[in-house]
């Protein structure tokens, strides 16, 4: 039985009990208080030890890594939702096989690094994190996305590693996308992408971008101007005449066409792992004996 609306107190509208000299309330606050900070101490502990775990296992490259590619509308134009109505798997298989194919270059003992999965969409967005957001506003928005991550997708039944929340917007609508992000806290990357079939290289360019991020992955362009840092965000920093470079560097995500002028990458195809990204992904640690 449901009480009526009325049944309920506001909250809040309770009198404030008066308190007696020698009442046990203030220490009894206290317990309360120290109570909190220990359950608050052992929660910080268990995602650190989580974090710690999830850092070994994801970068042991022995089994494929299960990326789960979550689809998320960020707006209601039938753009989008008639994009998300015709997405299917084949769609992120791109990134599959450029693991694939770079993980072979580097001989690497895993031949299948990720395997892609795409999941039912979502129509909860994730916490966004505020532009002016300090360190401690940041912890505080990684643990709630963590939370959020684990609410809307911690039921699946099939192995997930590294899951991806992925905003198609309307072009039309968002002509300009929030920067993406991928944690190594938690393996979670949101990934700001556009319901347009001539974008889905791009797409691709960026998730896999975001995924190494949760690797462990840092990036290699310049936070100003955007533009590949040389000599490790570019695609051969080697190569002679040096412009314009035949490839772009995944953590820098554009190919330098000449000393200044730089293009993002249009699909995986014009897109390698520079040998800073496999160092920090521990590709290199984990290549196949020379024989
Ligand atoms: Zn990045």
């Amino acid at each position: 039985m449901t009480p009526s609306p009325g049944a309920i107190p506001p909250r809040g509208a309770a009198p404030r009990r008066g308190r007696a000299p020698g009442d046990a309330e203030p220490r009894r606050r206290h317990g309360w208080r120290s109570l909190r900070i220990l359950i608050l101490l052992l929660v910080l502990l268990v995602v650190a030890a989580r974090t710690y775990q999830e850092r070994y296992l994801s970068t042991r490259w022995r089994e494929p890594l299960f990326v789960s590619i979550y689809p998320i509308a960020a707006d209601l134009s039938p753009v989008t939702l008639g994009y998300l109505a015709a997405l299917d798997s084949e769609r992120f298989k791109p990134i599959d096989r450029f693991f694939a194919r770079e993980a072979e270059r580097y001989r690497l003992a895993a031949n299948e690094p990720v395997r892609t999965r795409l999941r039912a969409e979502l129509t909860d967005r994730p916490p966004q994190r505020a532009a002016d957001a300090g360190l401690l506003a940041t912890a505080l928005w990684s643990l709630r996305l963590r939370y959020w991550a684990w609410r809307v997708s911690g039921h699946a039944h099939e192995p997930e590693d590294i899951r991806m929340f992925v905003l198609y917007h309307d072009p039309a609508l968002t002509p300009t996308v929030p920067h993406s992000l991928g944690l190594t806290k938690g393996l979670i990357g949101v990934v700001y992408a556009f319901a347009a079939p001539e974008m889905n290289g791009e797409n691709n360019v960026v998730i896999a971008h975001e995924l190494l991020h949760t690797v462990g992955a840092t990036d290699k362009y310049d936070f100003i101007d955007d533009s590949p840092r040389f000599p490790d965000g570019y695609g051969d920093p080697a190569q002679k005449p040096l412009y314009p470079q035949a490839t772009a560097e995944l953590m820098a995500g554009r190919r330098m066409l000449a000393p200044d002028k730089w293009q993002q990458a249009a699909n995986l195809d014009q897109v390698v792992i520079g040998p800073a990204t496999a160092l920090e992904i521990r590709w290199l640690q984990h290549r196949q004996s020379a024989n």
